[in-house]
């Protein structure tokens, strides 16, 4: 065999390294159509139903549970919500944090990474609102597009914004390439299938996300625009609402567009929903 033989020979073994470098790198899937990963991110207990205008024997569950999801497009990803307890509070050995009444079992980065996915593969991160039991891991997002509100991150990035809020969650965000909303929706990939749909009143700028999947059909993603179902077949609002007229508006929205688009809604606080759910690595599509 020549020298150049064995020259072109070890320079095609070489290419072939470098072409399946990436590829074991990354065990992101193909996807063709859209599809949804939910990660758990733990419980809140101990609430007091009368904040939500119930007694206790008027709900089924009064617990909630804490989700966060993953949208995978073929044209790219979406994070909605960052979780509810900082991957960074939990300890090396893994055990379950508690803090307050939140807990959580698992950090949000290993299920993420579980399904294939880095903060670092994140195209856009949407936050349904504020509170902190839905941004507890923003800042690992803070390379992705922000998609917000305006009336919401005015809010957020104030000097001493007061509520259920921990500024240190996200203020890597006030950085971030932002994809600012005027009270209206955005049809994120540009096809109709993931659409971040304006829904102001439990904060300024609450938003929820419709996604169009190819087999379960459309799901809502509601964020906190109901924590029980039986908020939406009461029509009662809870006691802290930004604005409960707002509320109001934007449930009569969500119903007409859900009844509309033969689309199913899921309540994100709502055990049941969830419990039915198939989790992450597993997806919804
Ligand atoms: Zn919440």
């Amino acid at each position: 065999m020549s020298m150049r033989r064995v020259f072109i020979m070890l320079s095609a073994v070489a290419a072939l390294f470098v072409m399946a470098a990436p590829e074991a790198q990354s065990q992101r899937p193909t996807v063709t159509t859209p599809r949804i990963y939910i990660f758990e991110a733990g419980n809140i207990r101990g609430l007091d139903p009368k904040l939500f205008n119930f007694k206790r024997e008027e709900l089924k569950e009064v617990d909630f549970v804490n989700i966060a999801y993953l949208i995978v497009h073929p044209k790219g990803t979406l994070m909605f919500e960052a979780g509810a307890v900082q991957d960074s509070h939990f300890k090396a050995d893994g055990s379950p944090v508690t803090e307050g009444i939140m807990s959580a079992s698992r950090p949000l980065k290993p299920q993420l990474a579980a399904a294939g996915y880095s903060p670092a593969d994140i195209t856009y991160l949407a936050m349904s609102h504020y509170h902190s039991d839905h941004t507890a891991n923003a800042n690992d997002f803070a390379s992705a597009t922000w998609i917000v509100q305006k009336a919401e991150r005015d809010y957020m990035l104030a000097d001493k914004p007061q509520g259920i809020i921990q500024p240190a969650h996200y203020s890597a965000l006030r950085n971030s390439k932002t994809r600012i909303l005027n009270n209206e929706d955005l049809d994120v990939f540009g096809d109709g299938s993931v659409v971040v749909m304006s829904t102001p009143g439990h904060t300024p700028g609450h938003q929820v996300v419709f996604v169009r999947l190819a087999k379960r059909g459309g799901v809502l993603l509601g964020g906190d625009l109901y924590h029980y179902p039986e908020e939406r077949t009461t029509g009662r609002i809870p006691t802290f609402e930004f604005n409960a007229d707002q509320s109001r508006a934007s449930r009569q929205k969500v119903e007409a567009f859900l009844k509309q688009n033969k689309a199913e809604l899921w309540i994100e606080h709502d055990i049941a929903t969830h419990a039915k759910l198939p989790k992450a690595p597993q997806f919804v599509e």
